[in-house]
């Protein structure tokens, strides 16, 4: 993936500073306790008020970060609104805190809001139980897969809690904010329905997770819909995005760099799934279940941690292949699902 990408700030702010980075639009950056350890937020100056894009996985710095720019880079000027890109905890993670102290309402989508509302409802217990015998069809060793179903229930612990109440955005829908239109565009395939944000006036996409520069979006069969296939979704969604984005849109993404090239990261990014699927068809030969896949799809060696995330990507191929018609799939007496590559 090495398409030449233009990177027009190469210096992001240091928590609790804000940059300016586009007309109306102010970037900030808050730390994340994961090895990808930070994510970018953005302020949009909206007059009298300002609108918050993401909010921050929960933590005590975090919540400092926010203090120090309340106090300072807003100039006086209170939080009127607060959009969620999807329901991940490093972009809902404070919407509850930010919600309460400044009185705002929420905007996200449906499926975001009610994801979220999910993930830290009741029934933690139960969805490590339906994730544990998620890793255990995908071929994960035992040991593993209890590590697998503690990492997906942990949900909590960066967002303590979810606005009780939103106000919808929808694909096509646009919404004012500062005299200016935003467009929401809703991508699939990383989360359910995130939001991404497109001001026609001033050539700027707020893309959260959908569209990454240098790393690619985590596409991953979630345990609770076992039999998802999300990478289909998500490739529909990139040429959705392709054909709405003027090629010299301005990438806000929500990990590393803002950046110019959104037509050749979106191609770069389809590439690599199609490489992916190659090497996965290729392996199927002879029957392969996720676990198996790992060392060939990933190279390196993942620690348990990364395992977790990868045995998800490692299933959407497979699933997205099923569905295409190039693998077929068959529980094996062991409760394991191998997936086989059909004659031509
Ligand atoms: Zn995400």
């Amino acid at each position: 993936m090495a398409e030449l990408l233009d990177f027009p700030v190469r210096t992001p702010p240091a928590p609790g500073e804000v940059v300016p980075i586009a007309p109306g639009v102010l970037w900030l950056r808050m730390r994340l306790p994961f090895a990808l350890d930070h994510i970018n937020l953005w302020l949009l100056d909206d007059g009298p008020s300002w609108t918050i894009v993401d909010c921050g996985f929960a933590q005590p710095e975090t919540c400092a970060a926010w203090e120090q720019i309340f106090a300072e880079p807003l100039g006086g000027r209170p939080v009127g609104r607060i959009i969620v890109t999807h329901y991940h905890p490093d972009h809902i993670g404070l919407a509850g805190w930010l919600a309460e102290r400044w009185e705002a309402p929420l905007l996200i989508t449906e499926k975001e809001w009610l994801h979220a509302r999910m993930m830290t409802g009741e029934g933690a217990a139960d969805y490590a139980r339906a994730a544990a015998s998620f890793a255990r069809r995908a071929g994960l060793a035992p040991e593993d897969c209890d590590l697998f179903a503690r990492r997906h229930s942990g949900y909590r612990r960066g967002v303590p809690s979810v606005p009780p109440a939103y106000t919808r955005l929808s694909d096509g829908m646009a919404v004012e904010i500062g005299g200016r239109e935003w467009r929401v565009i809703v991508g699939e395939g990383h989360a359910p329905e995130l939001a991404c944000l497109y001001c026609a006036e001033t050539g700027v996409l707020i893309a959260g997770d959908q569209i990454l520069p240098k790393i690619s979006p985590n596409i991953s069969v979630p345990p609770h819909e076992p039999a998802g296939d999300p990478l289909s979704r998500y490739l529909r969604s990139l040429d959705k995005l392709r054909g709405a984005l003027p090629p010299e849109t301005l990438v806000l993404p929500s990990h590393n760099l803002p950046f110019y090239g959104v037509h050749r990261r979106i191609d770069g990014l389809a590439a690599h799934h199609r490489e992916r699927c190659a090497e996965v068809v290729a392996a199927c030969a002879r029957p392969h279940c996720a676990a198996e896949l790992l060392p060939i799809m990933f190279r390196r060696q993942l620690d348990r941690h990364q395992t977790a995330f990868a045995l998800g990507e490692a299933l959407a191929h497979l699933h997205y292949l099923a569905g295409q018609g190039e693998l077929t799939r068959a529980a094996g007496a062991d409760g394991v699902d191998r997936f086989l590559r059909n004659a031509a």
